[in-house]
């Protein structure tokens, strides 16, 4: 494994291995509460407790001044900040002990005290081919080549991180190829469906969110009945005829109702089954997320040490997130989204849900040739989520520069990948941010 590592990467890795391996006091990992900030400290804890380390962990939805500030306090011999720190080096640099970055997002500068490893200075695509979770690995793997099987919990990082959508590219299809040789994990290709019949799951399903059926049992029914499919089939029960028809009338209703023809095909897709976790690595990465976005991140980092106790719960917690969504795409679906020149935004209540709503809603119901961007309005500050596509991307859509600087323009901050980024901004301020954010992305897909 070491010889797919570019050298350099390497260097950093065996510096990062040494300070942990000879750390004997408490070691900080502070990690994002997303589902590849979760799986990612999920497969650092594994690796250091094998090694008989002893670690406190904080999972957070962002490294605001004031947690900065408490951790200064704190004084851990050793933190480790994982799928997050690049974009606060300056502050983190005033840390007391040694610090370890492993991250993933757009950085702003290189350093190597604090010890930064981000993909991207490594020829690595952070939005692409390498996500927090896959980072980590490597980072275990680098210390202990028996830390494979962690590439399992890795891989539902990446899934979390929506890095496969177009295929695993990059690291993480190295990881998953050679996971795949080592029996950790098995790849089959199969609808992108999910539920105890086909009609539950095209009922509750989100991803694909079908417009005008999704949701609604009666007109699933009657879908399935043109079809010809018995609405109580199981989904592995659908002979290969069946799977085909139903494959192509999805993807018709989904070109139909203007999702790009890359997102409508993937409605046939890669499903990666885990057999150590008797589960598939979608289904992890989806409860992870939902015990993170429902604000029970302890239950989710719990999953993925593979406690038992925290499956139920996760199943649970799963529900009531995907019921919360479901509204809110439904909502959308009958409202639209407020369009400017060149974004479209919409005010989402729960910040939790944002990334999500944005992220489904760009995908499926809103307009294809603008970002999506929504606001939670809370007591303190608003936050920000915003979404593009690949289809965006290439011409010209950076939503990580975008945020971070109509953000810092209005007294706030923001950052994260050029498809996927989020900002926190101070109340009152949402008017000029948005219309910063317009002309930004204005300028940038016109430059291209
Ligand atoms: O919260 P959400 O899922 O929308 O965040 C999207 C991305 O933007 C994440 O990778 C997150 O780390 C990043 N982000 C950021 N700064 C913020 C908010 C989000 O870098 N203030």
């Amino acid at each position: 494994m070491k010889q797919v590592i570019p050298q350099d990467l390497l260097n950093r890795l065996s510096a990062a291995c040494d300070l942990v391996l000879k750390e004997e006091g408490f070691i900080r990992i502070v990690s994002h509460y997303d589902a590849d900030g979760i799986c990612a400290a999920g497969v650092l804890c594994h690796a250091l407790t094998r090694k008989n380390k002893k670690f406190h962990i904080k999972l957070t939805s962002n490294l605001k001044d004031e947690y900065i500030e408490f951790l200064k306090k704190d004084r851990y011999p050793l933190t480790i900040f994982c799928d997050m720190g690049s974009g606060q080096l300056k502050n983190l640099k005033n840390l007391e002990g040694n610090v370890i970055i492993l991250d993933h997002h757009t950085p702003i500068e290189d350093s190597e005290d604090p010890l930064q490893i981000n993909a991207h200075f490594f020829g690595l695509n952070g939005t692409s081919e390498i996500c927090a979770s896959s980072l980590a690995f490597m980072f275990t793997v680098v210390m202990d080549e028996n830390n494979w099987d962690l590439s399992a919990l890795a891989l539902a990082g990446c899934i979390g991180d929506k890095q496969h959508i177009n295929g695993l590219a990059g690291y993480n299809a190295y990881m998953v190829g050679e996971a795949q040789e080592r029996g950790v994990v098995k790849v089959t290709d199969t609808l992108n469906l999910n539920g105890k019949s086909v009609m539950r799951a095209l009922v509750e399903g989100l991803d694909p969110f079908i417009c005008g059926m999704s949701g609604r049992e009666d007109r699933v029914a009657d879908f399935l009945k043109n079809l010809n499919i018995d609405t109580e089939t199981k989904i592995q029960e659908l002979h290969d005829d069946q799977t085909r028809l139903l494959a192509s009338a999805v993807i018709v209703r989904l070109l139909a109702q203007g999702v790009r023809p890359e997102r409508a095909e993937g409605f046939i897709t890669k499903r990666f089954w885990l057999p150590q976790w008797n589960l598939y690595a979608g289904d992890l990465s989806n409860y992870v997320n939902a015990c993170g976005r429902m604000d029970q991140t302890g239950t989710g980092l719990a999953l993925c040490l593979g406690e038992e106790k925290a499956l139920s719960e996760a199943i649970a917690l799963r529900k009531a997130y995907k019921d919360e969504l479901r509204a809110g795409l439904l909502s959308l679906e009958s409202q639209g989204a407020h369009e400017m020149g060149n974004i479209q935004f919409f005010y989402t209540e729960n910040p939790s849900l944002a990334g999500a709503n944005a992220g489904l809603g760009m995908m499926y119901v809103l307009n294809q040739d603008k970002p999506t961007f929504t606001l939670s309005v809370t007591e303190k500050e608003t936050k920000v989520s915003s979404r593009g596509t690949n289809y965006l991307i290439s011409k010209g859509l950076d939503l990580a520069y975008a945020c971070r600087i109509a953000a810092e323009k209005v007294g706030g901050r923001g950052g994260g990948h050029p498809i996927a980024s989020g900002a926190s901004i101070p109340l009152g301020k949402e008017e000029a941010f948005l219309a910063l954010l317009d002309d930004i992305v204005g300028q940038q897909i016109k430059s291209s």
